[in-house]
């Protein structure tokens, strides 16, 4: 079965008004913000995303994103694999003075004018579901990395976590306003 490509740019309010669908896979690395976070870039994520119009006749894009991604544990440094589920749910909004109209479960979706890169929107959703302080959920496998070891590594944690930072500013710029 081959995957259908994805568009490198939308018109999300056409897509909305068609009911139009975006689905297939990117690779990691046609996301550098966020190929750049990881520890291993391979791989792919796969979109299944939808347009519409709400009951409201409000314009949106909703679905989901998945993914497997490789990042470094925060506690034992050692490398840590995370599946990302990411439900998406984006309002369209034609300027920011819009986002205080949008309800409460949608995300708002700034688009000035009539285009979008689609990377940069499947992007931006997966940074924001980027755990703040990435660690093993089970602490005997920091444990099998040496955690509890000191070491030369050990000084690396606080540069490690540019992301944290990113995905933070990101989130406030989605939602200031
Ligand atoms: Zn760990």
């Amino acid at each position: 079965m081959q995957t259908p490509l994805l568009p490198d740019r939308i018109n999300p309010w056409q897509l909305a008004a068609e009911n139009g669908r975006l689905d297939g896979e990117l690779p990691l690395t046609a996301l550098p913000r966020l190929a750049a976070l990881l520890n291993d870039a391979g791989g792919v994520v796969r979109v299944a995303l939808a347009a519409g119009t709400d009951g409201q006749g409000l314009p949106f894009i909703g679905g989901a994103l998945r993914t497997e991604i490789e990042l470094i544990c925060q506690r034992c440094l050692g490398p840590l694999r995370l599946a990302l589920d990411v439900p998406v749910r984006l309002g369209l909004v034609h300027s920011e003075a819009e986002f205080d109209r949008l309800p409460d479960e949608y995300e708002p979706l700034l688009v000035p004018e009539n285009s979008a890169s689609v990377t940069d929107l499947v992007e931006d959703e997966l940074l924001l579901a980027l755990p703040q302080i990435p660690s093993h959920a089970d602490p005997q496998e920091c444990e099998a990395n040496d955690y509890g070891t000191p070491g030369p590594a050990a000084l690396d944690a606080e540069n490690r976590q540019p992301f944290a930072v990113l995905a933070t500013l990101l989130r406030d710029s989605k939602r200031s306003n």
